[in-house]
Order: C-alpha cells, then sequence, then structure tokens
C-alpha cells in the first residue's frame, strides 16, 4: 500500500493507482474528457492536470501513478489556468451551436466550460470546418446506420476509436489525418456497424457522435430517465429509458460491473421501437363472424372467465392449458401458474415453444447446473480457456461476447465450436466447424483422446471410479476415422483440443441455442461435466459448465415454475412436503400429477383432448419451429384467448385477445442467465386502454370468483419469495439498493 496527500488529506491506495483513482477515493472530482474507466489511460486531453510536489511539471492524474509520500493539489491557481487553457484550446474551433446539439443538457464540455472555463474568448478567427457536404450548411456525416459524425464538435479524446478497438474487438472506427486536420472516421466503404456500435454515441464527451434515432427528436432535458433491464436477450444489462408523453426516445446504459461494464449492444440501444409503433394492441378484442371487435375489458373478462369454466365444467380441468413466456416478468408467470395450478385445477403449463429445453432428473438438486449457468458473467473473463460450442455467442449473447473478448485480450484461450462459422471465431485461437447435430460424437471423442493419451491427472480427475469406468467404456465406440466422417473434424484437430482441454489451468464451457434445442442435450451437458471432472475442471474456480438461455427472463420462467412437473422453486409436484408446504401458502390442492408440455398440448389439441388455450406474451405460431403445426392444433381449439402487445400470428387465431403491456410500462423483476433477479421499474403508464399482465390475470381469476386481490408486482414477488426456495434470499426492497452496483 502507498499512503500519498491530496488537498492535505491523507489516503492509503494500492501500489499502481493513478492520482486520480486515489483523488476519488477522498471524494475529490478531477475533470476529464478522454479518461474512461474500461479503457486503457491516455493521458491526451490534459484536463486533468495536477500539481505534483518535486516535479517540475503538471502532471495527468488519470496516467501517473502513486508513490510513498507524494504531495498532490488538484486545485490551485496554476491548476486552474492549465483547465482554463486546455477549455480555451478547445473552443478555439468547437462551433457554438449547443441550442442544436444533442448532446446539449448532458455535454462533459459545456458542463466543465461552465465550471472551469473564462468568460472571455481571444480566438476571433474562422472556425475549421470539416465539411460533409459542400451543398448543406450541416456537417452531419453518417457513418454507419445509427452513428452520425458531425467532426467540428469533436475534440479528440479517441475514446471512440479505443472503445471499438479495446472493447468491442472491432476495427471499423479510426483516426486519419493529421494536426488540426485530424478526424475520427470510417474506413473507406466500410461503414460503422458493428454490434456495440451505439456505445460510442455514450462515450463521446460532446456531440461529436449522435444516434439517427435520438438526433434532433428532442431536448435531453424534456424526456423522462427510468431504471429498467433490457428486454431483449438473457444476459439482463441495466437501462435507463429516456420517455416522454408515452414514448421511449432513446435507451442508455446504467452500468452494472457485474453485467454489462455500461455498455450495451446495438439490439438493446436501439431496439425500443416496437414500445411506440402505432400498431400496439390498445383494446381488448372479441372475435364476432370472423372479426376482431373492440370490446371493454369487463366484458372481455367476463366471456373468457364464462367460456373457460363451462370448458372446465364439461370437459374436465385438464382440457384447458396455459402457456406462459420467457418475456414476462416473474410476477406474471408466477401468477399465471399460480391461476392454471388454482383456479382452472391443471398442471398443463409451459413456456418453452421455441425448443424443447432440457429439464434434469427428479432429483435435480445434484444436476441443479443444467437449469442456467454454473458461473457468473463477471468470472467468464477469469477463466484460461474459454470453451463455446454450440451457440453463435455474439448473436444470442451480445454482452456476454464482450467478457469473453476481454479474457482473450488478457491472453486467455478462447475455443469455438458450432455447426457454422460465427463472428466471434475471429478472437479464437481454435475453431471447429462440425456437422449440425454432432456434438455428442466430437465431446465423445475428445474424451477418448484424453483418456487414452493420459492426458489427465489421476489425483485431480473428480469423476467417481464407476463414473470414469461408464465414461471409458462409451468413448471406446468412437474410433477416429468415423469421427472425422461424422463431424467433419480432422483427428488432428480433436487431439489438439483435447490437449489444450487438459492442460487448461481452467475451463468454461459456455452453451447456446444449439445444445438447448438440441434433442439430446441432456446427454450432451452431462458429457460435458464429465470432461470438465476428468480433467480436474470440475468445482475448481473459474471453472463450469454454463448453459446460456435466450431470453430476457427464460431463467425466471423455469424458477418460477412455469412448467408441467414442476412448482414455484423448480421444485417437481412429486415432492409431497413441498408440494403441501406450496398448497398452505396458496389456500388451495395442487394436482400431484404432471400436466401437459408444450408438444403435448399441441398434440392433444389435434385430438380434440384439448379444447382451450390461454396463451399469454408467446407467439408459438411464428417463434416455434413447426409453426404449421401450432396453428393447426391451435384452430382444433373450442377457445383461444391471447395476450399479447401486438396481433401476432398466434393472436389471429384468438376467440379473445387482451392487450398487455411492453418493458417499459410494467415493474417487475427478470431473472438474468446467471439468475440475478433484477428489477425493472415503469416508465410510463400502460397504453390506452391496455393493462400490465398481472393485473389481467388477476381480473381473470376474481371474474371465476377467486380472490386473486394483489395490488401490486411487489406483493406478488413477497409471495414468490415465501413459496420459492430459490428466491428465499430476495427481498423487493433489496433489490433497489442492488441498482448501480
Ligand atoms: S468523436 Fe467524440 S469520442 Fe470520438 S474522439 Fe471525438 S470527441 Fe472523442
Ligand atoms: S446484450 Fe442483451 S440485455 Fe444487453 S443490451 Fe444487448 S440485447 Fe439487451
Amino acid at each position: 500500500m502507498v499512503t500519498l496527500t491530496i488537498d492535505g488529506k491523507q489516503v492509503k491506495v494500492e501500489e499502481g493507482t493513478t492520482i486520480l483513482k486515489a483523488a476519488e477515493k477522498l471524494g475529490i472530482k478531477i475533470p476529464t474528457f478522454c479518461f474512461h474507466e474500461k479503457l486503457q489511460p491516455v493521458g491526451a486531453c490534459r484536463m486533468c492536470l495536477v500539481e505534483v510536489e518535486k516535479m517540475g511539471k503538471l502532471q495527468v492524474a488519470c496516467a501517473t501513478c502513486v508513490s510513498e509520500g507524494m504531495v498532490v493539489r488538484t486545485d490551485t491557481p496554476q491548476v486552474r489556468t492549465a483547465r482554463r487553457g486546455v477549455l480555451e484550446f478547445l473552443l478555439l474551433n468547437h462551433p457554438l451551436d449547443c441550442p442544436v446539439c444533442d448532446k446539449g443538457g448532458e455535454c462533459e464540455l459545456q458542463n466543465q466550460v461552465f465550471k472551469y472555463g473564462s468568460d472571455k474568448g481571444r480566438y476571433a478567427e474562422q472556425k475549421r470546418r470539416f465539411i460533409a457536404d459542400p451543398k448543406s450548411k450541416y456537417d452531419d456525416l453518417a457513418l454507419g446506420p445509427q452513428i452520425i459524425r458531425n467532426m467540428n464538435r469533436c475534440i479528440l479524446c479517441r475514446k471512440c476509436v479505443r472503445f471499438i478497438t479495446e472493447i468491442a474487438g472491432e476495427t471499423d472506427l479510426g483516426t486519419f489525418g493529421r494536426g488540426s486536420r485530424t478526424e475520427i472516421n470510417a474506413l473507406p466503404d466500410i461503414p460503422v456497424d458493428n454490434p456495440y456500435s451505439g456505445n460510442v454515441v455514450e462515450i463521446c464527451p460532446v456531440g461529436a457522435l449522435t444516434s439517427k434515432s435520438f438526433r434532433y427528436r428532442i431536448r435531453v432535458w424534456e424526456t423522462e430517465p427510468s431504471a429498467s433491464i433490457c428486454p431483449l436477450c438473457g444476459d439482463g444489462c441495466n437501462i435507463t429509458v429516456w420517455s416522454k408523453d408515452q414514448k421511449i426516445y432513446r435507451i442508455t446504459s446504467r452500468r452494472n460491473d457485474l453485467i454489462d461494464e455500461g455498455f450495451l449492444c446495438d439490439r438493446g440501444r436501439f431496439g425500443f421501437e416496437f414500445v411506440n409503433h402505432p400498431d400496439r394492441l390498445k383494446q381488448p378484442l372479441v372475435k364476432k363472424d370472423k372479426e376482431f371487435l373492440s370490446a371493454d375489458w369487463d366484458e372481455a373478462i367476463k366471456l373468457v372467465a364464462s367460456r373457460f369454466e363451462a370448458i372446465k365444467r364439461r370437459s374436465g380441468a385438464d382440457s384447458l392449458a396455459g402457456v406462459g413466456s420467457p418475456k414476462l416478468t416473474n410476477e406474471e408467470n408466477y401468477l399465471f401458474q399460480k391461476f392454471f395450478r388454482v383456479v382452472v385445477e391443471t398442471n398443463n403449463i409451459d413456456h418453452r415453444v421455441d425448443s424443447k429445453h432440457p429439464l434434469p432428473d427428479p432429483n435435480f438438486k445434484a444436476k441443479n447446473h443444467i437449469f442456467g449457468m454454473t458461473n457468473s458473467i463477471s468470472q467468464i473473463e477469469k477463466a484460461k480457456l474459454s470453451f463455446v460450442l454450440g451457440c453463435d455467442l455474439q448473436k444470442e449473447h451480445p454482452i456476454i461476447t464482450l467478457r469473453v473478448i476481454k479474457s482473450t485480450r488478457s491472453g486467455n484461450a478462447l475455443i469455438v465450436a458450432n455447426p457454422q462459422r460465427t463472428t466471434l471465431s475471429k478472437f479464437a485461437q481454435d475453431e471447429l466447424i462440425y456437422q449440425r447435430g454432432t456434438e455428442l460424437v466430437l465431446l465423445n471423442s475428445i474424451a477418448k483422446v484424453i483418456i487414452q493419451e493420459k492426458l489427465f491427472d489421476a489425483d485431480k480427475t473428480t469423476l467417481s471410479a464407476d463414473q470414469m469406468d461408464r465414461l471409458q467404456e462409451n468413448v471406446q465406440a468412437f474410433e477416429s476415422g468415423e469421427v472425422s466422417q461424422v463431424t467433419g473434424i480432422d483427428p488432428e484437430k480433436i487431439k489438439k483440443i483435447a490437449q489444450t482441454l487438459a492442460k487448461a489451468e481452467s475451463v468454461m464451457i459456455l452453451s447456446g441455442k444449439e445444445i438447448i434445442g438440441h434433442a439430446e442435450n441432456t446427454k450432451i451437458i452431462d458429457l460435458l461435466q464429465d470432461l470438465l471432472g476428468l480433467t480436474g475442471h470440475q468445482n475448481k474456480d473459474n471453472c463450469g459448465v454454463n448453459l446460456l438461455w435466450e431470453h430476457c427472463n427464460s431463467q425466471g420462467a423455469l424458477d418460477c415454475g412455469l412448467l408441467p412437473e414442476r412448482l414455484p422453486g423448480r421444485i417437481h409436484l412429486s415432492d409431497g412436503v413441498f408440494r403441501k408446504g406450496v398448497e398452505k401458502i396458496w389456500n388451495a390442492k395442487v394436482k400431484e400429477e404432471p400436466g401437459l408440455d408444450f408438444d403435448q398440448m399441441l398434440k392433444s389439441a389435434l385430438q380434440g383432448k384439448i379444447k382451450a388455450m390461454y396463451i399469454a406474451g408467446a407467439d408459438p405460431v411464428s417463434t416455434s419451429p413447426d409453426g404449421n403445426l401450432v396453428k393447426e392444433a391451435l384452430k382444433k381449439l373450442e377457445f383461444l384467448v391471447v395476450q399479447d402487445t401486438f396481433l401476432t400470428e398466434t393472436a389471429k387465431l384468438a376467440d379473445v385477445i387482451l392487450p398487455g403491456v411492453s418493458f417499459a410500462e410494467k415493474e417487475g423483476t427478470f431473472t438474468n442467465v446467471e439468475g440475478r433477479i433484477q428489477k425493472l421499474k415503469k416508465a410510463f403508464e400502460p397504453l390506452a386502454n391496455s393493462k400490465e399482465d398481472w393485473q389481467i390475470i388477476c381480473l381473470l381469476a376474481q371474474a371465476w370468483g377467486y380472490d386473486f386481490d394483489y395490488t401490486s408486482p411487489a406483493q406478488i414477488f413477497k409471495e414468490l419469495v415465501k413459496v420459492s426456495p430459490i428466491y428465499a434470499k430476495a427481498s423487493w426492497e433489496d433489490l433497489d439498493k442492488m441498482e448501480n452496483k
């Protein structure tokens, strides 16, 4: 540790800490432009100059490390003069177009000139101008589909270029020219459209980089910020939604170092337009003579309740089925499955309409890992070897991808194995492109090489003698020539991968959609576990098998019991003690027999056994691998209710459509891929006559004579915590405290 004095106050920090960070520890803010927490310091803007005793010149605080006994002054006349000088230089060419600049109101240059700048300018000459289009008086230049540059405003901090190269690992933005003609630009004929391009808009301290979707539409201070969670993948990035009059104008990062480190992908940042779309459903619709007619809530709810009740009376509770969604909140999904188990009295509930997810044995505690991630997102960068198998990581999990890129940047290895080339491949030291569906053959042959060539340390393996015998026996069948023919992978390559896996200090496996949707998904995951066990990488720091669920609340839907055989907490219905406990809290009986999963529901509907369905937040006709079959089955139903925000292909088949709301209009929680429960807050009230999904479920239950008298998602969450052992330690109030950690 090093002790130093800053502005008369002593502080102790670790060796290697910069003056800027040490000052921050004392609550002293040193102004910066080019510094960014997650980028290498470059000391380019000179705004953070400070006085250091015994050093002749002023020093840059962002790039000067502390030393024992150092005495620093951050606010002396000399420092203030230097800051004023830096600002005067920056303003020589900076246009005074703040009244029309998107950054106005949150511009670092504006703020620092206000605080440290001079009230007089001495430069009377013509300002330099970068002309984007000689015919236009505006100098806006589109660098990519979203990114617009106005070079006149640029202060050359280079944070944008450094982000693109250091964090995103891309090369589509660079610095060109020299001296006062230096400019930030895209490469000739290559647009800036990497999956993280929008971050440069947020990172740019001035209005030099703006986004097409926000530019010139509204002043920043007219919009209201609201804390939320991105709903567009399972990573769970923390976002701020900026809205006015029930319209989202932009989304920015609400930095959470455990997940996103302050970055968003472009899908999350710019993909909000669906919320503002004019085709949003705003009123309940009831089908009469094949036409949808507007109805009021009372009429629609009474109709649904009476039809459901009549079908139940006539054909039994198990002739009804419910499909929830991994895009609804935990509270909504919890309530949805409770509605079916308590009100309808059936376990015919599911949410897995896109593919069939693996489920563990009823003895799930021993195999808990296959429900999600073993490791946390922030641990990924610590593994010495990341092995991405069956997952187009950048498409499926863009922010997790940044962790993997970060890991490779610090010298860790990456192997990518997929049925096709993916964008992550360029960061990998080895890439396997195998025949789709041959993962088991590939993994068995890797295990065989490790065993045959004795690449594992018998003292470190965590496999029991039985497991070892079974594995040895299983792998015998995989003869290298045949394996190569089946998988398309050269035996030498398999040998190399086996050696890399066996000798790595730590191995983290990341698998996604390809494995989740695989017919033998459970076997693959078990084999991956065995591979880690064999090589001594099981239950070790920064090692594990991680199954990355796709949607924003896939994990939560499982946790909340949106499954035909499991109650909230993912506990099997056959666990009598647990079931009785739930019945006590619900004050209702729960059937012990598992219900039908989505595939079985379809078959049953085609046979005329399932007569009514309630689908909330899902569009299986569009997203299921066999949409035509779904359509055919749904058409056979006597009565279909769809709750959604748009007239989806599934909704078109409904008898009644109940308008739910988007993530921006609701409060609740999502559980991300790593099992982190996070709260989203309402940015604005539900559009027109739509309602929050939990309220609709309550109305339906009440119309059926049940006291679902919940008044808020907080109340539902508190009940979920009581019911589900997985969420037992969570508290609604603590979720607020966890923000911006
Ligand atoms: S465009 Fe913005 S972030 Fe990039 S160098 Fe210029 S001021 Fe810095
Ligand atoms: S990575 Fe996923 S959660 Fe994060 S911003 Fe992108 S889509 Fe949203």
